[in-house]
């Protein structure tokens, strides 16, 4: 191993390595039934986080708004947007632009999709009608994950080790 200079040990912050896809159950955080995300990192200094969302079931999941950009890379399954006429497909990668708002469907041949979700910002919900029905940042996906953590007997703790 080597040493690092002494101003990388003074500030950086620790590395963090983990499986993306877990098969501990109790890692899978619940969104709503049968939608978990599995956190990577949870960044409170800039604002954002990275997951694999999972999914096993079809129809509209979501829709939404992104004020910030949004990387994703498809593990499994696949996955689209009604507003466009791409799919995206396991090994595929997205870029979700800012101002982008958009539904998100999961076709019914598809029993598992995985996407990793490299979220900035917010995702902000809306109705079909454009009004905000609520959001998500990346201090309610903490409490989020401290609630579940907590009910599986990992511990609310269990999720700062997620936090950069
Ligand atoms: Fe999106």
């Amino acid at each position: 191993m080597i040493a690092l200079p002494s101003v990388i040990e003074n500030y950086a912050r620790p590395d963090l390595v983990c499986d993306a896809v877990p098969e501990d159950e109790r890692l899978w955080v619940p969104q709503e039934p049968n939608v978990w995300f599995r956190p990577l990192i949870l960044n409170v200094t800039y604002g954002g986080w990275t997951t694999v969302l999972r999914v096993k079931k079809s129809g509209v999941l979501s829709r939404h708004r992104h004020p910030a950009p949004v990387q994703g890379y498809v593990i499994r399954g696949s996955w689209r947007y009604l507003e466009h006429d791409w799919i995206a497909r396991a090994g595929m990668f997205v870029f979700e632009p800012p101002g982008e708002t958009h539904t998100l469907v999961v076709d019914e041949d598809q029993d598992e999709m995985m996407t990793l979700f490299q979220v900035s910002g917010a995702m902000i919900y809306m109705d079909t009608e454009g009004r905000t029905t609520g959001f998500d940042d990346v201090f309610t996906k903490i409490k989020r994950c401290r609630k579940h953590f907590e009910s599986v007997g990992l511990g609310g703790d269990f999720v700062e080790q997620f936090i950069r």
